[in-house]
């Protein structure tokens, strides 16, 4: 690979993951990122990464500085809506049989991955205008007017990837939509190491810790939480909890307070070709998650390194194979995972309450078999 020409467009999971694999192979790359320096990985929010991402902070000989920012995660809780516990489960057999599972903001872990390729290798402020390809060559205009040849494209700018838009038609890809949505806020200098989650009618709330911090998501449907506004849903919850429950009344302050805090629709994304000849889509460009899901940045690391491996493999002038095999490799297990966590947000995402109390009533009795069954499709492809 050391004489391929490459461009990662997008300096997020993906494409800063994508480029340490690439330079530990000793790859040639460019790096864009759209962002300015000063607004690139501002305060983010929290994630869950499974083993299945983890360990490729292990390949990159980044796993102690991974483990120094981030938090083991020992049980994932569903509550009720008022706060009671309604099932929990361990995740011991994650964490002994795959890896650790650990909470980390998205903030620390993009700073870990900058780390090894330093900023001023970024080129910020910038994005991609136009691309023609002819015969193993890509031709790439940049939003400053310059243009550039290349052999490879990666193009990891996340769900609303604009730089697919170039090459793929809309019909090529689809967004899922749940019709629901949440803001997400930061309760600082907490310490928990369970996934709490409360599972309403019209509500849904989770507890995401990493390391000193608690990351809160309050959501429900799109059209009558916006209605309400974050401040009115927030007080609406907090009058249905129950007073012992005071970590989730001191969420809900924290979140009524932020200012302007970011309103995430829940949706996910699928695009049919993960490639047009030597441009190439990886991460949530190419399948992106639902943010309740938990996994979109595992698999965009995991696709990340099943992508290096196979182009370690390729010539120059082969390139768009070595894409293909990726592809047979990683698009299945990929897809896998996003139609599960399709069907869990039919699950968490329900409008009625009726509904609700047959739903809480039944997942009493989804085992942790049930749960470890469906982690490790996930993790074992
Ligand atoms: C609230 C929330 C919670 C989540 N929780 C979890 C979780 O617990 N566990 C988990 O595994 N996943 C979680 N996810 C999903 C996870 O964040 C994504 O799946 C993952 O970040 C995808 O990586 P990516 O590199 O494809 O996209 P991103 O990480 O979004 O990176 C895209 C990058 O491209 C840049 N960019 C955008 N447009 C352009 C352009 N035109 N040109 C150049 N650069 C551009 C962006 O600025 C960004 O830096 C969550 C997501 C959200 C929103």
């Amino acid at each position: 690979m050391q004489n391929f020409n490459i461009l990662i467009v997008g300096a997020g999971v993906a494409g800063l993951t994508c480029a340490n694999l690439l330079k530990k192979q000793g790859a040639q790359f460019k790096l864009i990122e759209k962002e300015s320096f000063d607004n690139f990985n501002g305060s983010g929010y929290m994630l869950g990464l499974l083993p299945l991402g983890g360990r490729v902070l292990t390949e990159l000989d980044l796993d102690k500085e991974y483990f120094d920012h981030s938090m083991e995660m020992a049980n994932y809780e569903i509550h009720k809506e008022n706060g009671t516990l309604n099932k929990a489960y361990s995740l011991d057999f994650i964490n002994k049989e795959y890896g650790s599972y650990r909470g980390i903001g998205r903030k620390e872990l993009i700073d870990i991955l900058t780390k090894n390729i330093g900023v001023e290798n970024i080129q910020f402020g910038t994005s991609v205008t136009q691309i023609q390809q002819t015969e193993n060559t890509v031709h790439v205009n940049y939003s400053n007017g310059k243009k550039e040849i290349f052999d490879l494209v990666i193009v990891a700018d996340g769900i609303h990837s604009d730089t697919r838009k170039l090459l793929w038609n809309e019909n090529e890809y689809k967004y899922y939509d749940t019709g629901w949505g949440g803001w997400v806020a930061w309760l600082e200098n907490q310490d928990l190491n369970v996934y709490k989650e409360y599972w309403g009618a019209s509500s849904f709330m989770g507890l995401y810790p990493v390391k000193n911090k608690i990351g809160i998501f309050l959501g429900g449907p799109n059209d009558a939480v916006k209605k309400q506004g974050l401040k009115s849903f927030a007080e609406k919850i907090k009058d249905e909890i129950l007073p012992e429950f005071d970590v989730l009344h001191k969420s809900l302050d924290r979140l009524a307070s932020t200012e302007n805090p970011f309103y995430w629709e829940f949706h996910d994304c699928r695009t049919n070709d993960w490639n047009k000849g030597n441009v190439i889509l990886l991460g949530d460009s190419a399948c992106g998650f639902l943010p309740t899901a938990g996994v979109g940045a595992s698999m965009a690391m995991d696709s990340a390194s099943a992508f290096v491996d196979e182009l370690s493999r390729t010539d120059k002038e082969h390139i768009e194979y070595g894409i293909k095999l990726y592809i047979k490799r990683q698009k299945k297990r990929v897809e896998t995972a996003q139609e599960d966590s399709r069907k869990l947000a039919k699950l968490m995402f329900v409008k009625s309450g009726l509904i609700a109390g047959v739903r809480d009533y039944a997942f009493r009795f989804y085992s942790i078999k049930q749960l470890a069954k469906n982690i490790s499709k996930t993790i074992e492809g």
